[in-house]
């Protein structure tokens, strides 16, 4: 090489770094506009118990939704240019129609008596799509192996004692019934002496608000090996065995087939609702076809029993840092450092529901997914584990090098430009038995091929319960890992080459 070229080399290199020392900079001056005295605003406002819990579909999710248009607009975030403007609505919202099977589920009658939902029946799944008449049942008592071994009905009476703990029962029904379920069983019916203290301890997990999207391909169906699990009232026994007590029964041993008479029946009572993502779209320049997305869920699970669950961590957190996030990025374009390529903030509903606000975007995306470069998301970001009690600051990343290493090495680049946290990738394993990876937003981009990171702090004992309120937050801990997010979504949307696919999505 001559000397005048390699002086050529070197002035060339050191003006490029130069322009990734300026871009650094830059990203820690707007990062900064990220303060948790503004995440603590928001949130304080979206986990009030005005808003209900935030159920997709009711009242505090539009609420929500309406605070964040609002931000977004007075952010100077101009409405979305939806090339086919029936996809938007009031210029922030994209609607997508819901079926909700609530008030619908599973009656039982015995005799003159019908048990329903938590009043003398707990279900834990509606694979039941018409009525039946049951006539027989099989004995299987305490249902220990030998007896599981005799199962052979289409219907199993099975009873507990009371003995057990709830854990240890559901811990065992967790072994039982697939056994039974690999025998063809299609109702088991286990009868109790405790079903008060079960609907008491149960009843806010099972059987409430189904929902799916309407027109879906993915409609929830009878499976061809689908089976009914009900817990019954034990009362309800000596009317459900036609031919003898309850009491004599329970002396026969296990495998018995006795009469009975009762009539299981399925009503669908489907609602239809309408629930929105919201979208502000900070339109890039040179690259601005090319879009970042993204995403954290604002809806929650709403109120039980006149309880509020108002999903402060889950996911409020998330939810105020698309608005701070959402803001730094509008303000850094008003003072002509708008992102290159286009970044699309989008609050999402109906995660809690089966992840239906983001599943409805992937299938009627409002900007091409070929042209969808990565999607960041948050769902969680404000707590501490206990696997973290005495650990520094850190932040679990999830599915950042499943589609691209390069999306792993930006995220880790982001991570020195400043926040420093500890990049935790236990729930990154492919083996993770929490399968954590296919349990929020993100996945939906990423089984469309769009390489996705979810940023997470982990589970606490206020998850989906009523304590998961402000109070809790660290807020110095979910600046940190908003800024985290803000680095990452600022290298992708202005670096030189969209960041490469080099590994093949899994099923
Ligand atoms: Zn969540």
């Amino acid at each position: 090489m001559t000397r005048i070229a390699s002086y050529v080399f070197v002035v060339l290199l050191f003006s490029g770094a130069n322009v990734v020392a300026q871009n650094d900079s830059l990203a820690l001056h707007y990062a900064r506009t990220i303060t948790s005295d503004e995440l603590r605003a928001h949130l304080i406002v979206l986990a009030s118990d005005s808003f209900m819990g935030r159920d997709t579909g009711k009242e505090g999710q539009k609420m929500a939704a309406a605070y964040l248009k609002e931000e977004f607009r007075t952010a100077g975030i101009p409405p979305v240019p939806a090339p086919d403007p029936t996809v938007i609505t009031e210029g922030y919202y994209q609607p997508y129609k819901l079926i909700s099977e609530h008030g619908g589920g599973i009656s039982m009658s015995v005799g003159e008596e019908t048990m329903r939902l938590k009043d003398g029946l707990l279900y834990f799944s509606e694979n039941l799509d018409s009525d039946r008449s049951v006539d027989q049942v099989q004995w299987l008592a305490g249902g220990d192996e030998r007896s599981l071994r005799k199962a052979a009905g289409k219907v199993v009476l099975l009873q507990e004692d009371g003995a057990r703990s709830t854990k240890e029962l559901m811990a065992w029904l967790g072994v039982t019934l697939p056994v039974l379920k690999s025998k063809g069983i299609e109702v088991v019916l286990l009868a109790t002496p405790r079903m008060a203290q079960l609907v008491d301890e149960l009843g806010q997990h099972v059987g409430g608000g189904r929902m799916r999207l309407a027109n879906d391909e993915k409609k929830p169906s009878r499976r061809a090996n689908s089976m009914q699990f009900m817990f019954i009232d034990g009362k309800a026994v000596d009317d459900l065995v036609t031919d003898m007590t309850w009491g004599k029964l329970s002396k026969k041993k296990a495998g018995r087939v006795v009469s009975a008479a009762a009539e299981i029946r399925y009503r669908s009572g489907q609602e239809e609702l309408i629930a929105e993502n919201v979208l502000a779209f900070i339109e890039g320049t040179d690259k601005k076809d090319e879009i970042i997305v993204l995403t954290a869920h604002y809806d929650h699970i709403g109120v039980e029993n006149g309880v509020v669950y108002n999903g402060a961590d889950d996911d409020g957190t998330g939810t105020v840092a698309m608005i701070e996030i959402a803001e730094a990025f509008a303000l850094a374009k008003a003072q002509g450092h708008g992102p290159r390529r286009s970044v699309l903030v989008m609050p999402v509903s109906g995660e809690e529901k089966g992840l239906l606000g983001s599943r409805y975007y992937s299938e009627h995306p409002v900007f091409p997914l070929e042209n969808t470069v990565a999607d960041l998301n948050i769902d969680m970001i404000g707590r501490v584990d206990s696997a973290h009690a005495d650990s520094d600051p850190y932040i679990y990343v999830i599915g950042s090098d499943r589609l691209s290493s390069e999306l792993h090495a930006v995220n880790e680049r982001a991570n020195s430009m400043g926040p420093d946290l500890v990049l935790d990738y236990t729930f990154n394993a492919p083996d993770d038995p929490n399968r954590f990876y296919y349990r929020s937003d993100h996945y939906n981009f990423a089984r469309k091929g769009v390489p996705s990171i979810f940023y997470f702090s982990g589970v606490h004992e206020d998850y989906h319960q009523p304590g998961d309120d402000v109070e809790k937050i660290m807020f110095d801990l979910l600046v940190q890992r908003t800024h985290l997010v803000f680095h990452t979504a600022w290298i992708l949307a202005n670096q030189e080459d969209r960041i490469a696919v080099d590994k093949v999505s899994e099923p």
